[in-house]
């Protein structure tokens, strides 16, 4: 049975860095829909072009687009074993598609990463993340430090400013949450302090998705 989890939780809340720790740790790959579609801009591909001004905005990419993205993601053989979807889904319908998507693979776990909206804004303003292969600056790490994977300089995301964070955390309150209710009957949902120090909340993910594999 595969390990077939999607993490919720709002912007900044802190889903990228722990998917990353938890695919790694379960030998999955971490499926973010935010990379891939801030790699398609970078390459200026026609998937880039089309959701270029959409993501400057921090409005969704239409559903119909998304699930192509993933479905296509989900196909390739190293998804085989499972994944770690961090950024989908987002609305109902992406909920409904991933139901169909992976029908048949073994249950879904969803955790949710619980964190208040003040703590939010605030990391999310201050966070840095590398240029080159995007992967977040520790918020520890001195200005003048280096990507420890790749070498690339710190930047902020485009979308990191305070105008599109509010409306980022706008739209994820208004169509985004309603997931929680969506998948709050099942069995396999539950959810995690993510104000707590990271390597507690890894620990708390990797126990929940271990729990699941038994
Ligand atoms: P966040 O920090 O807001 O969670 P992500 O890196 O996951 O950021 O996504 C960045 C942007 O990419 C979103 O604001 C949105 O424009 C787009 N995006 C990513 N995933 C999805 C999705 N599943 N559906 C629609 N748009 C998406
Ligand atoms: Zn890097």
């Amino acid at each position: 049975m595969g390990v077939n989890v999607v993490m919720l939780g709002p912007p900044g809340a802190g889903k990228g860095t722990q998917a990353e720790r938890l695919a790694t740790r379960f030998g999955v790959p971490r499926i973010s829909t935010g990379d891939l579609l801030r790699e398609a801009v970078a390459a200026g591909s026609p998937l880039g072009e089309l959701v270029r001004a959409v993501m400057a905005r921090g409005d969704l990419v239409g559903d119909a687009l998304m699930i192509e993205v993933v479905r296509d993601r989900l196909t390739r053989p190293d998804a085989a074993p499972g994944f770690v979807l961090d950024g989908f889904p987002r609305t109902i319908p992406q909920a409904e598609a991933l139901e169909r998507l992976t029908a048949g693979l073994g249950a879904l776990t969803v955790v949710e990463l619980i964190v208040p909206e003040q703590e939010l804004v605030r990391r999310l303003c201050s966070r840095r993340v590398c240029g080159s292969c995007g992967t977040n600056a520790d918020p520890s790490a001195g200005a003048d430090s280096r990507c420890g994977r790749c070498g690339g300089a710190w930047v902020q995301r485009t979308d990191d400013n305070a105008q599109v964070v509010r409306d980022r955390l706008a739209v994820f309150s208004r169509i985004t949450r309603p997931l929680v209710d969506f998948y709050r009957s099942r069995a396999a949902y539950r959810q995690v302090d993510g104000t707590r120090p990271p390597d507690e909340v890894a620990a708390a993910l990797a126990e929940i998705v271990g729990e699941e594999q038994r």
